[in-house]
């Protein structure tokens, strides 16, 4: 009887693919990784059934070449919640399965699985190295926290310490990094906050079971704090937690504070900063781990000893990936903690619209941590500069720089943000009114000045400042606008006295964080300049001053979930402000000192802007009280686009309860030479929605439009 396996494989159609099974190949099971000829290549695939019989016929089907026994299985519960995406998404669950592995494992050639680890041995335990050897003194305390991987040790360029203290017989090679040595001990915590305990009094014991909870926090509050409990809870019970956090490289940090914390237990992060063989590795280690960091895409590790979920900042767009299979990493979190009966806490000072009308209803049990957890630490002063009434001066105006100077003059540390990157938003000619398009893009050039280019920020598009206009040949081109760039530059000349450092993504390289957070710390730094990467999760007790220019675009936005970003963006970069002991002060530039958003900022009042922009979508049936699809296409000309998405429309079936609005260019009508166009649909019903895209979908294969690329976001987040 021959043995056919039905094979997962990354191609765009709906589909699985049925192969034989040579005798002698290995063991196959659901889940496991196998090589198969597909077309004229080849491919890793990911086995779903076997079988006896095929719908083909045996005789037509291709041999499976290799099963790979250096790979593990994909487990059972790693399938169905790619089924669960697959369904939800509509997209092809091959496509899913092979995203979710790390690169290496998707590549056909063979793969080192004998990836060995670095471990400390008992004599290395109760040696100390030379005090000349710093280096290898230093590895040897990391071993003595956690065995480190090669491709780990490599990349941070231990190899060679590595070695001596493996001569030294301090440390082996090992196989599998083996259990931690010493029984776990928690390293001192302070005691709870009144409102941390009450928190923790409601989580702990509906533990063990589904339930998604909302910790809506002011920042200071102790989230982080109040996670750590939680964990610790559930390492208690030999279970894992996976805790996932915005993409953005906050990570080293945030991993410190969680070894200080769990010494002696397993922490594994799997981010976009790591290099692909220290994914890899923390990938295949993951079932051994306690701890899981990371971003979205480590939703999909696997995690059999699986007890909790934390989704910090919860409100970051970030979650949602914007391209291929566009999920949202917190939707995605709360569906598998549901498939594995585990709780789900998602945590923010700022919760996304969606998950706080969700705890308002009830459907999700929301708590709450109004204080700051350090009490001396007061939430700041929230002052406006009407920009109507003041002038402003190379973007700043006259109180603005006062104040920036009466900082500097006390000692203290300042965040200017502004949240465009670059020297300025566009090169500009007074003479014929030329702004540096992009040639690819319905987007302007950003001046990048220090390395003298002009960028696309959308496509990518390079190229030299040129040295006169293109359009009339006039030499006096200006910059237009402010980005950090320039902000940094406006700030050196007109606080000659101040240490001025700059973040954004121009500046920043990953491992750079860790020492810009001990520069600031270490009073090296008085004006921080920087886009939203600012914004975040840092904690400086010596910044007493924010200072918050040009947010005015997003306050009349047709984008509606613009005042929204706002609003969380403003807390998060009011949070920064006089964390300890020193009280903050905030100041916002703005020409409508009377938009609504502000009167709620002033009092920092998330729960009342909330409801104020729950009431409006409400009113206007927009999410959360609707769900959306989007249909994108793109094409090299927007008739092509708009014509699939109209006949796309035409094949829509009929639904009482969803509606299929018109097809229309995008807001960002071209992208990298692509015209774009898109086609909404929408329903109260998240069900009747689903059922009528499944309906759909298949249609759209009919099409077969030659030059049209389309996708289908399902929640999305951008137009
Ligand atoms: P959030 O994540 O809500 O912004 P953090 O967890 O970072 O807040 O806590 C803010 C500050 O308060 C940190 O310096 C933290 O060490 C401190 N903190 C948190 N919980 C407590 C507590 N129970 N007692 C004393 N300090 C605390
Ligand atoms: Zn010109
Ligand atoms: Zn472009």
């Amino acid at each position: 009887m021959p043995s056919i396996l039905q094979v997962a494989l990354d191609t765009p159609l709906h589909r699985l693919f049925d192969y034989r099974l040579p005798d002698g190949l290995g063991t196959v099971q659901p889940g496991s990784l196998v090589e198969v000829p597909f077309g004229r290549a080849r491919q890793v695939g990911v086995v779903l059934a076997r079988q006896t019989d095929s719908a083909i016929g045996t005789d037509k089907l291709r041999d499976v070449i290799r099963v790979f026994d250096d790979r593990p299985a994909l487990s059972p519960d790693i399938l169905r919640l790619a089924q669960f995406c697959a369904d939800y998404y509509h997209f092809p669950l091959g496509a899913i399965l092979l995203a979710t592995l790390p690169p290496r494992l998707k590549n056909a050639s063979p793969f080192a699985a004998d990836t060995p680890w670095l471990v400390v041995t008992a004599a290395g335990r109760a040696t100390e190295p030379p005090a000349r050897a710093r280096a290898q003194r230093t590895l040897l305390d990391a071993l003595r926290t956690a065995p480190l991987g090669r491709e780990t040790v490599r990349a941070h360029r231990q190899s060679r310490h590595a070695a001596a203290l493996v001569l030294a017989g301090w440390a082996q090679w090992a196989r599998l990094p083996p259990p931690p040595a010493e029984r776990p001990q928690t390293a001192s915590a302070p005691p709870a906050t009144a409102e941390q305990q009450a928190a923790l009094d409601t989580l702990l014991p509906s533990f063990g079971q589904f339930a998604v909870h909302l910790i809506h926090g002011v920042t200071g509050s102790g989230k982080t704090e109040l996670y750590l409990r939680l964990i610790d809870a559930v390492l208690g019970k030999q279970k894992q937690a996976l805790v996932l956090i915005p993409e953005i490289a906050l990570t080293p940090q945030l991993e410190q504070h969680f070894r200080n914390r769990f010494p002696g237990r397993r922490i594994n992060t799997l981010h976009s900063g790591l290099a692909e063989g220290a994914r890899t590795e923390n990938w295949l280690t993951a079932p051994d781990c306690d701890v899981l960091l990371g971003t979205r895409l480590s939703v999909f590790a696997p995690l059999p000893r699986l007890g909790l979920i934390v989704v910090d900042e919860e409100h970051d767009g970030s979650f949602k990936q914007q391209d291929g299979l566009r999920y949202s990493a917190r939707d995605v979190a709360i569906a598998r903690a549901k498939q594995s009966k585990v709780p789900v806490v998602l945590g923010s000072a700022t919760p996304s619209l969606e998950s706080y009308a969700q705890a308002l209803s009830g459907r999700y049990r929301l708590l709450e941590l109004a204080q700051r957890a350090v009490s001396q630490a007061q939430l700041p002063a929230i002052e406006l500069v009407d920009l109507k009434h003041i002038p402003l001066d190379n973007g700043l105006t006259r109180p603005a720089l006062q104040m920036l100077a009466d900082t500097l003059a006390r000692g203290e540390q300042s965040l200017v943000f502004l949240n465009r990157r670059g020297y300025a938003p566009a090169l500009y000619c007074p003479s014929c009114a030329w702004v540096s398009p992009c040639p690819r893009c319905s987007a302007r050039l950003v001046l990048h000045r220090t390395s003298h280019r002009l960028k696309c920020h959308h496509c990518g598009f390079e190229t030299r400042i040129p040295a006169e206009c293109p359009n009339c040949g006039n030499p006096d081109l200006k910059p237009l606008g402010q980005g950090t760039q320039r902000l940094e530059e406006t700030l050196a000349a007109l606080l000659p006295a101040a240490r001025i450092r700059r973040i954004d993504r121009d500046s920043m390289r990953p491992r750079a964080w860790a020492e810009l957070g001990e520069a600031v710390h270490g009073g090296e730094v008085d004006v921080l300049v920087g886009t939203q990467m600012l914004a975040k999760g840092h904690d400086f007790p010596n910044m007493t001053l924010a200072l918050i220019l040009d947010t005015d675009g997003a306050l009349y936005s047709p984008d509606f979930r613009a005042t929204e970003r706002l609003f969380a963006q403003l807390m998060q970069v009011a949070g920064r402000a006089g964390r300890a002991d020193k009280p903050g002060r905030v100041l916002i530039q703005t020409a409508f000192p009377d938009h609504p958003l502000f009167r709620y900022l002033q009092r920092h009042d998330y729960a009342g802007y909330a409801r104020v922009l729950l009431a409006e979508r409400e009113q206007l049936d927009l999410p959360p009280f609707t769900r959306q699809v989007l249909v994108r296409a793109e094409a090299p000309t927007m008739d092509a686009a708009l014509a699939f998405l109209h006949r796309a429309a035409m094949l829509a079936p009929d639904h009482p309860q969803v509606s299929v609005f018109g097809a229309t260019p995008a807001p960002m009508a071209r992208v990298a030479n692509l015209e774009r166009a898109q086609l909404l649909v929408q329903s109260a019903s998240r069900s009747a929605l689903q059922a009528f895209v499944r309906d759909w979908r298949p249609q759209f294969d009919n099409i077969r439009p030659r030059v049209v690329r389309w996708s289908l976001d399902v929640d999305p987040l951008v137009f």
